[in-house]
Parts: C-alpha cells; structure tokens; sequence
C-alpha cells in the first residue's frame, strides 16, 4: 500500500507526529528509509532517503540520498531506521546484524563529515556511514546527511534534525544474502539492465551526467543567475558540463551498483584552486553556487560544494540565500560587515560566507536560517 522509503516514511510519519510540534524537538522523529530493492542488483536500487518534519519549511520532507549506505543497511538485516527522543550527549549510532548500540562520538564533536567518516570507519571495518558535519550540530535548517563524501541528503535540513537528537552519525555493517521475492528476479533483472544499458538518454547521462543542465537551461533562459534576476548567464559555458568534461573530469562515479554512472570526478590543474580534486559538482551545485552568484570559474564552484559537503551543508539552499544576501546588500538592507566585498562575482567572500554558515558567526547567523526567515528578520518586503 506505501511502496518504497518514500511511501512508507510519510505513512509512518503522520502516524508518529502529533500537529504543530517542533521540528528541533525530541518529539520529532527521523527516518532512514530503505525500498523493496535495495541491496539487489537492481539499477538504481542504491538510492534511499531521509523521512522527518523539515526544520527549514515546518512540513513534511523526503530527502533522496545515494551512495552504499542503503545497500549497507539492508544486508545488515533492517529496512529502516527510526531515531526518537534526543541523546544526553553527541553519540553515534552502531547498527549491525547483532543489533544497535549508541557510542559517544565526543572525539569527532565539530569534525566535518570527510574526517568523521573516515574515523568511524577506521573503528569499524566494512562499514558504511551516514553522518553530519558542523553546521547539522549548529542546527543550520538546511544541514544535510553525507555518505561516501559525495553523496548527500541535502534537502530540507534533516542533518539539523539528527544534530538536534545529538545524533553525529550512523554507522552501519553487515553483509547478510538478500533474496528476491520472484523466481524470475535475476532474468529481469538482466532484461532491465540491458535496456538500461540502451537508452540514449542514458548514455548521455553517463557520458555528462546532470552537468548537460547548465548550457540548456541557460539557452532555455531558465539557468538561475544573480539571484535569479535572469535566467541567463554570460558565462554558463565557463561552467558547462561540456568544459568541465574537455578540461577536468578522470573518471565516473556511481552509486551501488548503478551502471549509469552519472557522478564525474574532476581534478584542476591549473588556476586559483589547481590541485582539487572532487567528485562533482552536479548541475544544480553549478546553477546555485555559480551562476546564481555571478561566479564564472567552474573550480570555486567545485571548492564550495566540497566545502558545503565537508561542512554538512545543502549547496542548494546555501547558493540561494548567499545570493538573497547580496541582493539584499545592493539594496541596502543588510550592511557589508563581517565578509569582506559580499558581491556577485566574488568566489573568496562566498567561500568565507559558507564557513560563517556552518559556524553561527556575524552574518552566518542569520543566512543558517534561509532566505525566508533571514528576510522576516531584515524586514523588508
Ligand atoms: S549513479 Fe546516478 S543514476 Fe545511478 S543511482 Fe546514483 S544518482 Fe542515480
């Protein structure tokens, strides 16, 4: 009746939810949602997601992740994970076959996602983590769920949920055999993989992924830039999956088992950030962190999604209210105080922005609660 993580997460929720309570509150649960395949060879069956009430809109959300983890949870016996309540103190949660303890996660307090994981995983073997970096323990409403270092639950701020549980990570092993409900299950399995593998539009989104975006909304006349005060950027082909694909990317990348492979990771040799080397961005990174902040260079692009990743931080909404604030600037209702130069075009102040984000400082303060509420405060129309 409620298929998949996504289903089955909004039945449990309404059930579990009383009306009007807060999102922050240990009477808000959170979801770790797996569907009827994963962790089967199904193509794109390693997607899950992340069912709460959203503290960033005060509704429902389902934020889709990719990565291993699912696939993980899955072969560790469990199809989803309820989290209630709030712990005394920071914990991680350990699942595996046995069952599921809470360990103190003091050492990683403040740590960003690449470190935590790294950490947890060196403490358990053959494991896969989910967790959040510093701006999901500052409650930022749009905090996001890392795995793997490129895979995010970006959405809606369900990192700023689980920090408001004390919860810094899950970490997640097993590797139990996972049978199919169908005699036929591998045959067609097999067919669908095949017509998968055939599809032209697939094939593109192997070769591109969602890159191909940024040159066709831009000749669309729908690439979000300055805020979106235009829907055309006189950059975008500087941002372009087709240069990024000519100049920096090495190698594919894809979730469990997916032959798509639709992630890209780039290094840049040259420039003001030679030396990165990242998987991503994808094309609503490239929209909201490049154009929409005047920012032509696809490498601050690719240096602040990292950022936004290690930091636990959704691109998306980070880009649209950095660029809320600069409209605001130019209007004069927000002053020029603690980044230097807050202007379209200056990839070093919106760097420095996204660290004021994640810690709560000066102007961080009020873009971690968004567009929306940051403008309530400002209080203009
Ligand atoms: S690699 Fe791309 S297409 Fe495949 S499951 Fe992950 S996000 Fe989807």
């Amino acid at each position: 009746k409620f298929i998949g993580g996504k289903g089955l997460g909004a039945k449990i929720l309404y059930d579990e939810l009383k009306p009007g309570i807060d999102p922050l509150g240990p009477e808000n649960i959170i979801l770790f949602m797996t569907g009827p395949l994963t962790g089967t060879s199904v193509v794109t069956s390693g997607r899950w997601c992340i069912v709460t009430k959203s503290p960033h809109t005060g509704i429902y959300l389902d934020s889709q992740i990719g990565g291993n983890f699912g696939h993980r949870l899955k072969k560790a016996g469990y199809d989803y994970i309820l989290v209630r309540g709030k712990a005394k103190d920071l914990c991680y949660l350990y699942i595996s076959p046995e069952g599921s303890t809470l360990i103190s996660a003091k050492e990683v307090w403040q740590r960003g996602t690449f470190e935590t994981e790294e950490i947890l995983k060196g403490k358990h073997p053959k494991s896969e983590v989910a967790s959040i970096g510093p701006a999901g323990e500052k409650l930022v409403t749009y905090a996001n769920v890392m795995t793997g270092k490129s895979h995010m639950a970006g959405r809606g701020g369900a990192g700023a949920v689980m920090g408001s549980k004390n919860l810094k990570a899950i970490v997640v092993s097993g590797n139990e055999v996972i049978d199919s409900v169908q005699d036929n299950f591998k045959e067609l399995t097999r067919e669908f993989r095949t017509k998968v593998q055939n599809d032209d539009g697939v094939k593109n989104r192997n070769r591109i992924g969602t890159m191909m975006w940024v040159n066709m909304s831009n000749e669309g006349g729908f690439l979000p830039t300055r805020n979106y005060q235009s829907g055309v950027f006189e950059e975008a082909d500087s941002i372009s999956g087709e240069t990024m694909l000519e100049k920096y990317t090495y190698a594919n990348r894809a979730c469990y088992g997916c032959l798509i492979a639709c992630g890209k990771a780039n290094k840049f040799e040259t420039g003001k950030y030679a030396g990165l080397d990242v998987d991503g961005p994808e094309y609503e990174t490239t929209a909201l962190l490049g154009s929409n902040l005047g920012i032509r260079d696809l490498g601050a692009v690719a240096k602040a999604s990292e950022m936004c990743d290690d930091l636990g931080i959704d691109t998306i909404t980070a880009g649209a209210t950095i660029s809320f604030a600069i409209a605001c600037i130019e209007r004069g209702y927000l002053e020029q105080h603690d980044v230097d130069n807050l202007t379209f075009g200056n990839d070093d102040a919106m760097l420095e922005t996204l660290r004021l984000i994640a810690k709560r400082k000066g102007i961080g303060d009020l873009l971690a609660k968004g567009s929306r509420a940051a403008a309530k405060e400002i209080g203009h129309d």
